[in-house]
């Protein structure tokens, strides 16, 4: 039936499930628990529950199943489960699928909390983790392993906007066996298919494009349903990273514009690129979606389109890029991205501030280095803001 329906129309009215009343807009379940009619259906629900049958708001709520449906027909995955945040939702995808003795490898580009996750957290339990980089195909070749479980990777790195063959690294894994799990928030899931190209396993950051908005903090983890309702499940349920009813309607609200707000954030985002390349402030304007982006043909060929997001090397360093932050008029100095609100970070000083000197200077992010999250205001504006601002430095 929904499968039928183009994205548009899926995201208007994809998983919507009506009470009683007919209400026309999602209705918001703020209920933690379920009332059963007798004790015998208590029982028999804890045995298993049905499809519209509800427990325990950790376990699902019928907001929160309406949001997974939805976000799983635009990914063309079998299921979804959402959670808390997008690091419940990382976290959650590779601790249900891992044990001790297993063997992960990993890009070494990643968003630092991704990068906790891996380096210091399963590595505790005995899960041990090579970091490769992610866009050298030898490098996966050489790490992957017979016993590797599975590869993890952010299909655009967090802040270099580095590209990584979702194809061809899954057909290094899937040769020996591993499944392939992948952070896909600056893919977008308007431009991805990742499933389709050999992920196994999508998670998206819903705080990012998904609300998109900026209010509320949320997460997805998709693949097939055997993995969602038999490994993820279980795993989110007992361990407590669930997605409040609230948060889930905001985001069921949010599905319903995402395509038009992220078509709009990315041909501002390619203004902006074009207007800057050749910006004597500038060292580099790294944009995926723009022919200057070494990896400007593994782009289109993957995603078709560069998304929202572009990152500006300041020739003056980190005084430069303060600079210019603090010029900026339109233009919010936060570390969000995807909101309809432009906002520029310095990822040196903030979201990456933890990583070792070494690792930031490997990756390329540099002290002159800003990521420009592109909202959907008027481009002509956002292009007179920041050269504006480039003109102060
Ligand atoms: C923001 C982000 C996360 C974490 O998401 P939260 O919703 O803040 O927990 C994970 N991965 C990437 C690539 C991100 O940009």
């Amino acid at each position: 039936m929904t499968d039928e329906w183009k994205t548009r129309t899926q995201l208007v009215h994809g998983g919507t499930r009506r009470s009683q009343w007919g209400e026309v807009s999602e209705a918001l379940f703020l209920t933690q628990g379920f009332v059963y009619d007798s004790a015998e259906a208590a029982e028999a629900r804890f045995v298993q529950a049905g499809e519209d049958e509800f427990i325990y708001a950790r376990y699902g709520n019928p907001t929160v199943a309406m949001f997974e449906r939805r976000i799983a027909a635009l990914e063309g995955a079998e299921d979804a489960f959402a959670t808390a945040s997008g690091m419940a939702a990382v976290s959650g995808a590779l601790t249900s699928m891992l044990k001790a003795g297993d063997h992960v490898v990993s890009a070494r580009a990643l968003f630092g909390s991704c990068l906790y996750v891996l380096q210091e957290v399963l590595t505790r339990f005995g899960v041990e983790v090579t970091f490769v980089d992610g866009t050298d195909l030898d490098a996966w070749r050489a790490a992957v392993r017979d016993d590797t479980r599975l590869v993890f990777f952010e299909t655009i790195a967090n802040p270099t906007l580095e590209v990584i063959d979702i194809a061809a690294v899954a057909e290094i894994a899937h040769a020996k066996g591993a499944e392939v799990v992948v952070d896909n928030v600056f893919a977008t899931p308007i431009f991805s298919r990742a499933l389709e190209q050999g992920a196994d396993v999508v998670v998206y950051s819903a705080t990012k494009h998904i609300d998109g908005q900026g209010r509320t903090l949320g997460g997805v983890i998709l693949g097939t349903k055997a993995y969602i309702r038999k490994t993820v499940e279980p795993y989110m349920k007992h361990t407590g990273g669930s997605m409040s009813p609230f948060n889930a309607w905001v985001m069921l609200k949010g599905l319903e514009t995402i395509d038009l707000r992220v078509r709009a954030q990315t041909s501002g985002a390619e203004a902006i690129a074009t207007a800057l390349q050749g910006n004597p402030k500038l060292k580099r304007v790294i944009y995926p979606g723009h022919e200057s982006h070494p990896q400007n043909a593994l782009v289109q060929r993957q995603m078709g389109k560069g998304g929202t997001v572009i990152a500006l090397d300041l020739a003056g360093g980190q005084a430069a890029a303060f600079a210019f932050l603090n010029a900026l008029r339109i233009v919010l100095i936060s570390n969000n991205l995807g909101d309809a609100k432009s906002i520029a970070t310095h990822p040196a000083t903030t979201t990456h501030q933890r990583l070792a000197e070494d690792l930031k200077a490997t990756l390329g992010i540099t002290p002159g280095l800003v990521r420009l999250s592109v909202g959907i205001e008027d481009p002509e504006d956002l292009i007179a803001d920041i050269l504006r601002a480039l003109e102060a430095v």
